[in-house]
């Protein structure tokens, strides 16, 4: 497992005792896994509290491969495209089959109340009870307004209106020093949201190529690179890859942009989010 030098960071809200904390990079890439893994997915630990951070194509596997998938306490997805909800369903059917599990809470965007009824009715077994409606009785959904702030055992999560095409929340843990930007154009609003914390930021393209994004609802290297500038950040990790082998030049394009310190993703990163206050 690859891990970032953990004290390059200031540690969020400080008294004390505090909780050891995590952000793992589970899956980078935009819309499919790649030879590089798995769409996306981050786990956020903090003590005992486990949290799926977007549940995209291969990060059930990755995770049920690691010994990890039952670690789980609860979920959130950030939007209803299918690289950031597309395992929703093979999670739900890992924990109704062969032995039924306690239900996840799924955190998510109103709007995603009509994609996990259509999953269920299309993928849903009418002959087996605990499979009949896998999402409903396995990931009942806490319904985001997005725009509000909403708790996940101790970890509080706060959220912002990113610029794509359908609903989304860009997400912020305060007390972790942490945003994950989730699928968005650059926006004053986010470099607001952002500023002061490590970010985990999209970013989609290489460069922009004279393409301006900001109606398609991505960043390119160089608008990620100008959110950290801006937002002042720590650290940039650069996630959300259109190309696997995109990641390098990605990054070199960013450090135009931003002087501080940055990664590029991988399944196994750790993000030094530091510890946590309960
Ligand atoms: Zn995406
Ligand atoms: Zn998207």
């Amino acid at each position: 497992m690859t891990s970032l030098h953990d004290t390059l960071l200031p540690v969020g809200v400080a008294t004390h005792p505090p909780s050891p904390a995590s952000m793992e990079v589970i899956g980078c890439n935009a819309g499919s896994p790649q030879t590089t893994g798995a769409a996306s997915g981050y786990l956020l630990k903090v003590a005992d509290t486990t949290i799926l951070v977007d549940c995209g194509p291969g990060v059930v596997a990755y995770l049920a491969k690691t010994g990890r998938l039952d670690d789980l306490d609860a979920v959130i997805v950030t939007h209803e495209h299918f690289d950031h909800c597309g395992d929703l369903m093979a999670l739900a059917y890992h924990r109704a089959f062969p032995v039924p599990q306690r239900p996840l809470p799924l955190f998510a965007p109103t709007s995603l109340r009509r994609t996990l009824a259509a999953f269920d009715e299309v993928f849903g077994i009418p002959t087996l009870d605990e499979l009949r409606a896998p999402l409903h009785s396995q990931l009942p959904l806490r319904a985001v307004e997005i725009g509000q702030s909403f708790s996940v055992g101790p970890v509080q999560v706060d959220t912002l209106a990113a610029a794509h095409p359908v609903p989304t929340m860009s997400l912020r843990f305060p007390q972790l020093n942490l945003v994950y930007t989730a699928d968005t154009a650059l926006t004053l609003e986010l470099i607001d949201f952002s500023r002061g914390c490590v970010l985990l930021a999209e970013a989609t393209y290489v460069t922009g190529e004279n393409r301006d994004f900001s109606a398609h609802g991505h960043m390119s290297g160089v608008e990620a690179g100008l959110l950290a500038h801006r937002a002042e950040s720590p650290l940039l990790v650069l996630t959300h890859f259109s190309n696997p082998s995109d990641g390098g030049a990605t990054l070199l394009e960013s450090a135009q942009q931003f002087g501080g310190l940055i990664a590029r993703s991988s399944p196994g990163l750790l993000l030094p989010v530091g510890r946590m206050a309960l």
